[in-house]
């Protein structure tokens, strides 16, 4: 049996759903179909905020790892029920299935998978330790690769769980170089502001703005984490680091226009928290960008929110994917060497 390219063969309940939005997947990797690939896999990098919320809930970090355990035994996957997100996996290439083999790996390949965890099926023997900081848990296990689904083979110039920590959020990056493009009115160079600044994706963004928009821009980064905040402040990609709480719309504001003088070109939203869409949306001027790369986003939130303050602006949502992003993400990390140093300083392994 070949399998669906979308992986809708592996669709439990309810049937005829995606594997994304599905409830459960069918996760028994005993009976592989010939356009999939199995994985052993070695590291689960858990979304950022779905990592939070199951930490709140279950009350400590070495706890998320039995959290998670259960949800992959009711669905198939690591699809958090409350977040709805997933993060993506370190692992080793176990099976090719004839079908699969132009997608260029072979037995023993490291890989990072780069579609979410949310529609991968997978399966956990043992938890053997979590690290808190990259959200990343050690495990043993297997998953299965969709024709359909994105994978990067590991670069052999990182380290693998750094490596995995920058693919996670790799969408972020060349995301944000489209957007700053052609912003600034009349040749003024662009004002950006980001909020949870000093996380992975958060300083991602900082890099790409500055390297964009240039030395003129002005780029304003919010970090409530006072260590985060010192950490972007010494890379000393941003005019202004302001420690606030980014889910306080009116303190936002007030930083924003003592740092800048003004409303935002675009904002950018990188928090592992809920609530923080209308801080992006009250810094930011009428045409101006609001990018929600943060799964914490609510549409209904953003969409009413800009409505009811009159703002006439343009809302993105942070695609995972984008073409070229993994070479993309890991070129920023290599071309910067004192981003990369922090960078493996705190996911290296
Ligand atoms: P991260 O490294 O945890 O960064 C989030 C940062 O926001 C942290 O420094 C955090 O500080 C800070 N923060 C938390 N609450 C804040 C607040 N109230 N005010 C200001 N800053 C605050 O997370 P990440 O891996 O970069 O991920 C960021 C977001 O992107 C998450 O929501 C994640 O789910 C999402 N994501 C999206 C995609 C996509 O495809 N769109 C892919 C991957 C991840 P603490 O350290 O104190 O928490």
């Amino acid at each position: 049996m070949d399998g669906d390219p979308l992986g809708t063969h592996r669709v439990i309940e309810p049937v005829g759903a995606l594997p994304q939005p599905a409830w459960k997947l069918n996760n028994d990797t005993s009976k592989l179909f010939a356009t999939e690939i199995l994985l052993e896999v070695d590291v689960l990098n858990i979304d950022a905020a779905s990592f939070r919320q199951m930490q709140e809930e279950v009350g400590s970090a070495q706890k998320v790892p039995d959290k998670v355990v259960q949800t992959v035994e009711q669905r198939g996957k690591q699809h958090n029920p409350v977040t709805g997100s997933g993060g993506m996996l370190l692992g080793r290439v176990k099976w090719v299935g004839d079908k699969a083999a132009h997608r260029g790996v072979v037995e023993g390949d490291k890989v990072a998978t780069l579609a979410s965890l949310s529609l991968t099926p997978l399966r956990i023997f043992k938890t053997k330790a979590v690290r808190e900081e990259s959200a990343q848990i050690d495990v043993e296990g297997e998953a299965i690769v969709f024709a359909s689904a994105p994978f990067a083979k590991l670069p052999s110039d990182f380290d693998a769980r750094v490596a995995v920590a920058l693919l996670d959020v790799a969408g972020a990056a060349p995301q944000v170089d489209r957007l700053v493009k052609n912003e600034g009115e009349q040749g003024k160079p662009p004002t950006v502001v980001i909020l949870g600044a000093g996380g992975k994706s958060g300083l991602l963004c900082a890099a790409q703005a500055r390297r964009t928009a240039g030395a003129d821009a002005k780029i304003i980064g919010i970090e409530s984490y006072s260590p985060y905040a010192r950490d972007l402040r010494d890379l000393g990609l941003c005019d202004a680091v302001v420690e606030a709480d980014a889910r306080d719309p009116l303190a936002v504001r007030k930083a924003v226009f003592e740092a800048a003088g003004g409303e935002a070109d675009l904002s950018i939203s990188c928090v592992n928290v809920e609530g923080v869409e209308m801080s992006a949306i009250i810094v930011t001027k009428q045409r101006g960008k609001v990018y929600f790369f943060s799964m914490t986003t609510s549409f209904s939130r953003a969409a009413l929110g800009a409505e009811g303050v009159g703002k006439d602006i343009d809302l993105f949502i942070g695609n995972g994917y984008a073409i070229g992003h993994a070479d993309h993400t890991l070129d920023l990390v290599r071309t910067s060497p004192a981003l990369r140093r922090l960078m493996e300083q705190r996911y290296g392994g």
